[in-house]
């Protein structure tokens, strides 16, 4: 499984992550209050099977795949919700809307957390402080530079003090796989192998930001990740090429007004 990825593979994931990017903006268009979970789900999966595409979150997994075409996760639910619930979104829920696809035969993997009609201005802060640890770390990615600046750059853009940043959960390679080599940690830390940049690797950053704390519970479903202590969480994910002087979206984020 090769960590760089020649033009041609590029050229093939930058058409997936625009189908993958048409099928998220479907389901964001479509998020408002009343909705279900499994309407927003549905419509997803309609979008990538009409343009060629397979999705690649769904049958994931070993002895309990994961069964949905998005994870879809609510307020305090961090990733891996299941999509097709008949929950009804609320005036006032984030909503975490997380999507993969293959097309021919590359993975491309994208997120982001969407408000349901008008939310408090303290879950607008978390959804605009999480857009902009993304963004943060992304801007240091370039031939040269190390995996590592990546979580330094996203943990210097969140106030550490009033919010959380989930480790347990990291960014990763994706292409010929949905998760590959290497690990890409959300924060400051040399526990992870040094790793260094090159042209050509695909990467999938995705800060996971929490109003309280780092801590993670597993929900009885199997799946759904959720903060232990309560507080919303919020994630947004791009996957990106490697450039000779940075780097290049693959999968756009839809507009999402916050
Ligand atoms: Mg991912």
């Amino acid at each position: 499984m090769a960590l760089i990825k020649t033009d041609d593979e590029i050229a093939k994931m930058r058409e997936g992550g625009a189908l993958l990017s048409k099928a998220l903006q479907s389901a964001v268009d479509m998020a408002k209050p009343g909705v279900t979970m499994r309407e927003l789900d549905a419509e997803a999966e309609r979008v990538i099977r009409a343009g060629g595409g397979v999705p690649s979150f769904k049958g994931y997994g070993g002895a309990d795949p994961f069964p949905s075409t998005l994870c879809i996760s609510k307020n305090d639910e961090i990733v891996h919700g299941i999509g097709e619930r008949d929950i009804v979104l609320e005036e006032g829920d984030i909503v975490g809307l997380d999507i993969g696809l293959w097309l021919h035969n590359l993975a491309t993997d994208m997120a982001v957390t969407v408000p349901i009609g008008n939310i408090s201005k303290e879950r607008k802060a978390l959804l605009r402080t999480t857009r902009d640890s993304l963004y943060a770390g992304l801007e240091v990615i370039k031939p040269g530079a190390f995996i590592s600046d990546i979580g330094t750059a996203v943990e210097s853009a969140v106030d550490t003090k009033k919010y959380g940043i989930i480790e347990a959960l990291v960014g990763h390679g994706v292409g010929h796989a949905v998760h590959e080599y290497p690990h890409i940690p959300n924060y400051k830390t040399k526990q992870f192998p040094k790793v260094k940049i090159k042209k050509g690797m695909c990467l999938a950053i995705e800060p996971t930001v929490t109003t309280g704390s780092k801590e993670i519970a597993t929900d009885e479903d199997g799946w759904t990740i959720v903060t232990e202590d309560g507080s919303d969480a919020s994630h947004f994910e791009v996957t990106v090429a490697v450039t000779e002087a940075g780097y290049e979206i693959l999968t756009p984020l839809p507009e999402v007004k916050i």
